[in-house]
């Protein structure tokens, strides 16, 4: 603004304006100066509060949490780990390293409420942080022993946490004295399932239900995906799979959260890692072609975006990008994806969070 536009009852204004102002600052400053012990305590109350109390759920809302989307190739991400809370109720689904932290760090999620973990298989990327999140939701206050839902090989995984976590149990315990953090609370029990009949029902309670069905991941075994429904919401979470031929099974779900490698990005990774005498990445880089989702069809090679081609989801996410999402041609390349996706597709990063509300269609992308 120009001086000579300023009229006399313009300044007038701007300076009662400021000499409020001056008066509220003064005020303030008086009143920090006279109190700082009160000021001090509630600013000490507010911070410590800030650690302890964490947020209720909102109301009937589906709330989906991306705690690790990351792989072993991705270290600077979590690995592999989704929640579902609904109603101060949390389910989690595989817990790979790190993915723990990120729960604990996360306001909105008390580790005390977590009711359930499924494992979609025992693959480090997705249960390296069993034994940290059993710890956490234990001496947070978890009501009964961890129950850990997974195919066969879960049992070892569980026996073998119990064990590895035994002298911990023993010291806390012997801290905190058993009454308030009891050691039987303090184990994990392992719930085991098979889906060589189809897709089975493994989990039901008043606010979820969970089924898993069979998905190609091998030499792995026993690798499964899970279906989760609240009431007219529902989420489909891929676990890690080769490209399947039909999709239809994801038909009616409001999301399929799935994984995805780009095979050609990923055999050039080889290649050069062949030229510059790696060849140890170059086999491995090789190999996870063949047991995980080729994202783009090219060349013969069919990939997840034909198979979208007629099916009836509402939004695809896409986590456990292979290689890194972070490398300028992936990140080229998930553009194409969701550039030419017939369904709707995101891309998920460690935090992230989605809302279904019930008995409505929304999706809201937090
Ligand atoms: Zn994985
Ligand atoms: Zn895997």
């Amino acid at each position: 603004m120009k001086l000579e536009h300023l009229t006399e009852g313009k300044i007038l204004k701007y300076l009662a304006m400021f000499f409020m102002g001056l008066v509220l600052v003064t005020v303030l400053v008086v009143f920090v100066i006279k109190s700082p012990k009160q000021v001090m305590d509630e600013l000490v109350r507010r911070g410590v509060e800030e650690l302890l109390v964490v947020e209720e759920d909102p109301k009937d809302v589906m709330r989906v949490i991306f705690n690790g989307t990351g792989t072993p190739l991705a270290a600077q991400f979590a690995s592999q780990s989704t929640v579902i809370a609904i109603n101060d109720n949390i389910y989690v689904f595989d817990v790979g390293p790190r993915s723990n932290a990120n729960l604990v760090m996360n306001m909105t999620l008390e580790p005390a409420f977590v009711k359930a973990v499924f494992i979609s298989h025992t693959h480090s990327d997705h249960v390296g942080d069993l034994g940290q999140l059993n710890l956490a939701s234990w001496v947070r206050g978890r009501e009964g022993p961890l129950q850990v839902y997974g195919t066969e090989t879960v049992q070892d995984l569980v026996d073998g946490y119990n064990l590895a976590y035994g002298p911990d149990r023993m010291h806390r315990v012997a801290h905190h004295g058993a009454d308030l953090i009891d050691p039987e609370v303090g184990l994990m029990e392992a719930n085991i399932f098979n889906t060589d009949d189809g897709e089975v029902l493994v989990y039901k309670d008043d606010q979820i239900e969970v089924s898993a069905f069979y998905v190609p991941h091998d030499p792995v075994t026993g690798a499964v995906g899970y279906r989760i429904t609240c009431q007219d919401r529902s989420v489909i979470i891929s676990g890690d799979t080769a490209l399947m031929d039909d999709y239809s099974y994801a038909n009616g779900a409001d999301l399929l959260i799935h994984e995805g490698i780009f095979h050609q990005v990923n055999t050039r990774i080889a290649r050069i890692a062949e030229r510059v005498g790696k060849l140890r990445m170059m086999q491995i880089f090789d190999h996870i072609n063949h047991y995980h989702t080729n994202m783009i069809d090219y060349e013969g090679e069919p990939g997840l975006l034909s198979r979208m081609e007629g099916i009836d989801v509402d939004m695809l996410v896409l986590t456990h990008i292979i290689p890194t999402r972070d490398n300028f041609l992936v990140k080229r390349k998930l553009k194409e994806f969701i550039s030419k996706s017939p369904v709707e597709t995101i891309v998920v990063e460690d935090n992230d969070e989605i809302h279904l509300p019930l008995g409505s269609d929304e999706i809201i992308v937090k």
